[in-house]
């Protein structure tokens, strides 16, 4: 009895998890194998308490393994009850280049009943675990037995490398991850990406007009399929509406990847870090003879600067509006404006402006400022409980605050009288219970509203007569991987080996299948999820 106390209470944390799971979780086959892979890396633990001699070690390490090991299982658990995915290089990447405050706004987005129930419980198993007297049950072994449990500990380890259970095993996941990531960054690393010149050759720009103002807004986490511009029933987008005449709006673009990092690497650059030598739409620009300006509301935060960071440190002047690391909360978008002003304001003949914004990246109830709420009655849609309908009153609020910043940056260009234009595309979508009962935006959980981006264009009198692009893809399905070719389309650059068919602004675009996260045909999760 005393023996089970000591070794059977290791199996509580692993039942619990299970329930957890199966009850909370899209629970499938594979979590049987996780639940074997954490009874043997129990069993590992246990095993190799026979290294030490001593039973005041062995007591102390046996609780502090306890504590480590549901930790793990915890933090394990709850990952795979968010995401529906065991941890990966990914999910390095997103943690390590989240922010302090980011994460906070995540924790609290995500926290509920369960996890917290969860929680409580794990909690008190440790706390019961640890004020169970041990120290006589650890009896003085022979060194036979001693030999026996570190074969056995050795074996165990061995099973677990070779029947694949590893896979499963938390840190085990951590560790590779990290790995991966740190490959991957030094890969990046040896690119000249935030230098102001890339790659390109013989970069032309063609437009006959002298003075020359080009805006581009990228927007973060915003699904088109909350804009009313778009056909969502609530008009989330008065402003934008109100200037439809004057706008192109593009109705079948996608993003490539659910991910900011993933996405923003193929849509900003020539090779998506596929080919040792890598360049921008920032060097591209610089390279055209435009006077850069890169303004962003997101932060530069993480050990290591985010590769959009790097890529934005290409440009001639970069300002980020929260440079404060671990501010509590950032700044609603509209700080961007003063930025941008200053910018107009610039003597430079030609100047190229980007808007980076942190949109309606969760928690959204953040992303615009209170006063600002027009929405709070029962949404459309067929989720409508209390948690979704907060939820996408807080999105589609702050989707009407975006649409009055893009509409204010439309009106200062338009003020300027030059040869101008906006463009405004989101880095990827967002699912807000539109689909599944779901809000974020992950792919595991992909759904067509992660993918599905606003894509829109406001031109100059200017601009239009002098700069003619084709303007009848406006249904053309499209992917912002090869949205450097269509910036530079569009913009009138030439570069050596431009590809015209990947444009979007071109009559001879060519479109593709679109694959998009880790493989996957675009059109299958359209149709599943629709
Ligand atoms: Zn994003």
């Amino acid at each position: 009895m005393k023996q089970f106390r000591l070794f059977g209470f290791w199996l509580f944390p692993i039942l619990t998890v299970l329930l957890f799971e199966f009850f909370f979780a899209d629970f499938y086959a594979s979590r049987w194998e996780n639940l074997l892979e954490n009874t043997l890396f129990a069993l590992v633990l246990l095993l190799s308490l026979s290294f030490f001699v001593s039973a005041k070690i062995k007591v102390f390490f046996i609780n502090f393994y306890y504590l480590i090991f549901v930790l793990l299982l915890f933090i394990e658990s709850v990952f795979f009850y968010i995401f529906n995915t065991v941890f990966t290089a990914s999910a390095v990447f997103i943690l390590i280049e989240t922010n302090l405050s980011e994460a906070g706004e995540f924790l609290k987005f995500y926290l509920d009943f369960p996890i917290l129930l969860f929680f409580l419980i794990m909690l008190g198993l440790v706390f019961i675990y640890i004020r169970i007297p041990k120290k006589h049950i650890f009896k003085p072994r022979s060194l036979s037995i001693r030999l026996l449990c570190f074969g056995l500990f050795l074996g165990v380890l061995v099973l677990l490398k070779y029947s694949g259970l590893i896979v499963q095993n938390f840190p085990y996941l951590v560790i590779k991850s990290t790995g991966e990531y740190v490959q991957e960054k030094k890969k990046m690393g040896q690119t000249n990406i935030d230098q102001p010149t890339g790659h390109f050759e013989e970069v032309i720009h063609n437009s006959p007009d002298g003075k020359s103002l080009y805006v581009l807004i990228l927007g973060e986490s915003t699904s088109r399929n909350h804009l009313g511009i778009y056909g969502y029933p609530r008009n989330t987008t008065p402003r934008l509406s109100a200037l439809q005449d004057e706008l192109l709006v593009y109705k079948n673009v996608i993003s490539p990847h659910t991910y900011t990092i993933e996405s923003l690497k193929q849509s900003l650059t020539l090779h998506a870090f596929k080919n040792r030598e890598e360049s921008s739409i920032v060097q591209l620009m610089n390279q055209a003879g435009f006077k850069t300006f890169w303004f962003s509301n997101q932060q530069p935060i993480g050990p290591f600067d985010s590769m959009v960071t790097e890529m934005a440190q290409a440009a001639d002047v970069l300002e980020f509006s929260n440079s404060n690391r671990h501010a509590r909360n950032t700044p609603y978008d509209g700080v961007l404006l003063d930025y941008f002003e200053k910018a107009l304001g610039d003597a430079a003949e030609k100047k190229f402006i980007v808007l980076h914004l942190l949109g309606t990246h969760l928690d959204y109830e953040n992303r615009y400022p209170k006063n600002a709420a027009v929405f709070t009655d029962t949404p459309p849609g067929k989720f409508t409980d209390e948690t979704a309908s907060v939820t996408i009153n807080h999105y589609d609020n702050a989707v009407h605050y975006i649409d009055g910043l893009i509409a204010e940056v439309i009106k200062k260009t338009r003020e300027e009288h030059l040869s101008s234009y906006v463009l405004y595309l989101s880095d990827h979508g967002e699912e807000v219970y539109q689909s599944r009962y779901f809000a974020g935006h992950t792919l595991s959980k992909a759904t067509k509203n992660m993918f599905d981006i606003p894509f829109v264009l406001w031109r100059s009198k200017i601009f239009k007569e002098n700069n003619p692009i084709f303007e009848e893809n406006l249904n053309a399905p499209f992917v912002t991987d090869d949205f450097l070719q269509s910036l530079a389309d569009l913009s009138q650059i030439d570069f050596k080996g431009i590809q015209k068919e990947k444009s979007i602004f071109s009559e001879n675009f060519h479109p593709k299948k679109r694959i998009v996260g880790e493989g996957v045909d675009y059109e299958k999760i359209r149709k599943v999820r629709e």
